[in-house]
């Protein structure tokens, strides 16, 4: 029988792990509460259409990357390779905008992609992302900028740059499209496959380019921003403008492009100096033109999404890795004092402390070798002769120190207590 395994492309996240991802969406989740946005939690697997529509059949995760399959009732499925189309699909399906005023709204969770594993890239990987829906107002942008670099700031994150786009409206892109193709036509023959195909169907996201030499020749290309209308221009000013006030550096970047009509104005990437070629940690934008592709009442809306894998390899590499933190380690050893554990570890838990019960019924000596792995701040250890007299031995781990406590007053007194536990 062949050894079962996770399907390439997939990780588990063990335990000693996943302390780390919940820093990190700890860390995340307060600093989004603050900001007054709330959680929004849609299915993983989504009709296909919507991501055609929502993403584009002409980008490469539509294109390419897509994990879709017909379910038993014949329908096409997706599992959402990003999380953008089904909150826009529920922000529309349950009328949120007739709330009124601006849906402030964030998820996180597992995406999907058929991509070529490697450092950085998965086909399982998680995001955790925010959309602004209902105002086109340039605040918007700053704010949601201002959040992701808060969180990487907060998690003590550095080498970080933003780097910064307005793509425009479509109006604005239909000249500049033009230009890049006068541009581009000359090197046709020295442009990456992809890109040859590009130059005709969508020429901006020749900028996208990852190949190098196509990158080399792109530039030079012309510059978006000199193809802006003054409205354009005026909203992408007051961008920079409000990130400058915010103390937020920023890196004026015209080859940062998405290439489909319903993104409008900025485009933005955080990129790290410490990922190899997986740079960038989040990407995001504006987006006024999706939820009318999507069959919503025309509405403006700017997000973004983080890799959370890439963000934990940044963390892990600086050696911000959190341990996990256990008050006590109970030993015990005879049947009554095995007992009488169970239901002090019970009482200690529903006093707030962190317990765990050794449940080996061994020599005492090897239940105070296992206490000393645990990383608990103390041991306490339980003989029917502790259990008779209603007390326990408390040894803290660092100095060795030991203590005698009776039953009750590690309860009465659990505020002493888990000051020095700290
Ligand atoms: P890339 O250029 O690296 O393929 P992308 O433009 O496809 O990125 P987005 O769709 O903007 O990425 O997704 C936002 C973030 O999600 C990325 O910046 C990255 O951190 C993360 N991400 C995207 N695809 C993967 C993947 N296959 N594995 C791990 N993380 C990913
Ligand atoms: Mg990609």
């Amino acid at each position: 029988m062949s050894k079962l395994q996770a399907i390439r492309g997939t990780r588990d996240i063990l335990p000693e792990e996943s302390t780390d991802w919940q820093t990190v969406e700890e860390t995340a989740r307060e600093i989004l509460q603050q900001a007054a946005y709330r959680e929004i939690r849609t299915p993983i697997f989504e009709q296909t259409e919507l991501f055609e529509r929502g993403i584009g059949e002409a980008t490469d995760v539509v294109g390419k990357e897509m994990y879709t399959f017909v379910d038993r009732g014949d329908r096409s499925i997706t599992l959402r390779p990003e999380g953008t189309a089904g909150v826009v699909r529920s922000y529309i399906e349950h009328n949120l905008y007739a709330a009124g005023g601006v849906q402030r709204l964030w998820y996180l969770g597992p995406m999907f992609r058929y991509e070529r594993p490697q450092a950085g890239r998965q086909r399982q990987f998680h995001q955790i992302g925010v959309e602004v829906l209902g105002t086109d107002d340039p605040r918007a942008d700053a704010e949601v900028i201002a959040i992701a670099t808060d969180i990487f700031k907060t998690l003590g994150l550095k080498n970080l740059h933003l780097a910064i786009n307005s793509v425009g409206r479509g109006d604005d892109r239909e000249t500049y499209r033009q230009a890049l193709v006068e541009y581009f036509t000359p090197y046709k023959d020295d442009l990456d496959k992809d890109s040859q195909d590009r130059l005709t169907r969508n020429p901006l996201r020749i900028l996208d380019s990852k190949d190098p030499k196509t990158g080399e020749i792109a530039k030079n290309a012309p510059s978006i921003l000199d193809y802006l209308s003054d409205d354009s221009k005026r909203h992408f000013d007051r961008v920079c403008a409000l990130l400058s006030q915010l103390g937020i550096a920023y890196e004026l970047t015209p080859t940062l492009v998405r290439g489909l009509d319903y993104y409008t104005h900025t485009a933005f990437e955080i990129q790290s100096d410490d990922l190899g070629s997986q740079a960038t940690v989040c990407g995001g934008g504006r987006y006024d033109g999706l939820v009318e592709q999507l069959g919503g009442k025309p509405t403006a809306a700017v997000g973004w999404a983080i890799g959370l894998e890439r963000l934990i390899y940044l963390l892990q590499q600086l050696g911000k890795t959190s341990d996990r933190a256990l008050d006590f380690y109970l030993v015990s050893r005879g049947d009554r004092a095995e007992s009488t554990a169970v239901l002090l570890a019970q009482q200690l838990r529903r006093t707030g402390f962190s317990v765990e019960m050794d449940l080996s019924g061994s020599a005492f000596g090897k239940q105070f070798k296992r206490a000393d792995r645990s990383g608990a701040a103390a041991c306490l250890v339980l003989g029917d002769a502790e259990a008779e007299a209603g007390t326990v031995n408390l040894k803290w781990l660092k100095t060795g120190e030991q203590e005698t406590w009776t039953r009750s007053d590690l309860l009465a007194k659990a505020d002493e207590l888990r000051e020095k536990l700290r």
